[in-house]
């Protein structure tokens, strides 16, 4: 008999409802499944969702997880036996402060982020280490796809395909299409505030920092064809620079299409990528949650969206004596998504990790006491749940030189 657990989900957007949707085609695993939300009609929604698609019933809770304490009661009256955190980054302390009060183990897929600046560090979740290790409990971080499966895959070359990797480069293509002159695949803020940073990699014990979008590559994706890919900094990067040891370079590249990025610049050249609060007709206001409010939801994309996502890793490095370049990846198709969750691939691709590392927590094949990153645990089982649960992995030896300086 499989040991069976509980699990409490904040956050109804695009992600949130892929949690939903896969953890309820696990019974044996989550026995019980709440989703709660700022906003309950979401969590309403998805439950009729999940409902007409796997018969089962979900909870359904209303929370504002700025609020710990708000967070923490809810916690204490369904006491499940892991909290996934799918709502924004903005909310990550919070909710891992009402996890410490209550005992309770934490799942995310991206890290912390401050409302005024935007960062991508981890060193404010790190901090929690020492309270989670005193609690008893585990926090794990990132563990959406990338973050999340892309460190898995690192974990996975680590053990079992290198004694040295000397280069990382993750790619991360979205060649779908969804009929929208302008949309981001997932919340647009964070999406945003990740593309008009700096781009930065690490070569040679330090970081090297691009303009915003500065470098770019026409990398042949299996099953889409060449892209272009801009060397973006991503949040993974920080922690798999600490746990792939003896790393020579890591990078990470993303496609963008010509038609997204003039969109991008139109708004970044009129201010409405701004983060800052503007006074507008004697009120305060973003233009970037502003911005927000405006573009489609990243949710009810899904629909008429076609294409296929690809994402994945290529490492060169050495095993016994001799060099190897292995790329390994996952193809995911937006229309399959749809057809099984209501949902594009690139919110599924986030939901199903949460779905499985939680699944580890609570069979207790993934444990510790503090914060992990995702490449901290034994990647193997992780990888053989990718294969069952909707993401299935391919590893082929790499040919090309696109990649090389
Ligand atoms: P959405 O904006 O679609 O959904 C976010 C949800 O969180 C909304 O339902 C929102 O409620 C809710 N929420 C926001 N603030 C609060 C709050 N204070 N209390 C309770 N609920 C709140 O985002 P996505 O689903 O696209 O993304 C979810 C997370 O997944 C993000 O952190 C994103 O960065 C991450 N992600 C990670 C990826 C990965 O591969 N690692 C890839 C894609 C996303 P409301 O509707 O009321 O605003």
């Amino acid at each position: 008999m499989e040991k069976m657990g509980s699990v409490l989900i904040i956050g109804a957007g695009g992600v949130g409802n892929v949690v939903a949707q896969k953890c309820a085609r696990i019974p044996d695993v989550f026995s019980k499944i709440v989703l709660a939300s700022r906003n309950i009609e979401k969590c309403r929604k998805i439950q009729q969702d999940v409902q007409e698609k796997t018969g089962r019933v979900i909870g359904v809770a209303q929370v504002d997880a700025d609020e710990v304490a708000q967070t923490a009661a809810l916690i204490e009256k369904i006491k499940p036996d892991v909290v996934i955190n799918v709502a924004l980054p903005y909310q990550d302390l919070s909710i891992m402060d009402a996890c410490l009060e209550t005992g309770t183990h934490y799942v995310d897929t991206a890290n912390y982020e401050p409302m005024d600046v935007p960062k991508f560090e981890y060193k404010w979740q790190w901090a929690y280490h020492g309270r989670f290790k005193d609690r008893g409990i585990m926090a794990l971080l990132g563990c959406g796809f990338d973050p999340g499966v892309s460190n898995v895959f690192c974990a996975y070359a680590q053990k079992k395909l290198y004694d040295q990797i000397d280069t990382i480069d993750i790619l991360d293509c979205n060649a779908g299409s969804h009929g929208h002159p302008f949309a981001t695949n997932f919340n647009p803020e964070i999406n945003i505030r990740e593309i008009t940073q700096n781009g930065r990699y690490w070569e040679k014990g330090k970081w090297i920092e691009t303009k915003p979008l500065e470098l770019s590559i026409d990398f042949s994706y299996p099953e889409v064809g060449a892209k272009k890919s801009y060397l973006l900094f991503h949040e993974e990067l920080e922690s798999l620079v600490s746990n792939i040891k003896g790393l020579e370079r890591i990078r990470f590249w993303m496609t963008f299409s010509e038609n997204y990025l003039t969109h991008l610049k139109v708004l970044q050249n009129i201010g409405m990528t701004r983060i800052d609060e503007v006074d507008f007709e004697g009120r305060k206001i973003v233009p970037l949650k502003f911005l927000k409010a405006l573009l489609p939801d990243p949710g009810s994309l899904g629909e008429n969206y076609t294409g296929k996502t690809v994402i994945g890793c290529v490492f060169d490095g050495v095993k016994n004596g001799k060099r190897k370049k292995i790329y390994i990846y996952n193809v995911c198709d937006h229309a399959e998504c749809y057809k099984e969750v209501k949902s594009q691939a690139v919110s599924y691709t986030a939901g199903v990790p949460p779905v499985i590392g939680a699944m580890l927590m609570i069979k207790g094949i993934w444990k510790g006491q503090g914060v992990f990153n995702v490449e901290q645990l034994d990647p193997e089982p992780f990888m053989e749940m990718l294969n069952k649960h909707g993401l299935p992995w391919k590893q082929t030896d790499f040919q090309s030189s696109i990649l090389e300086k």
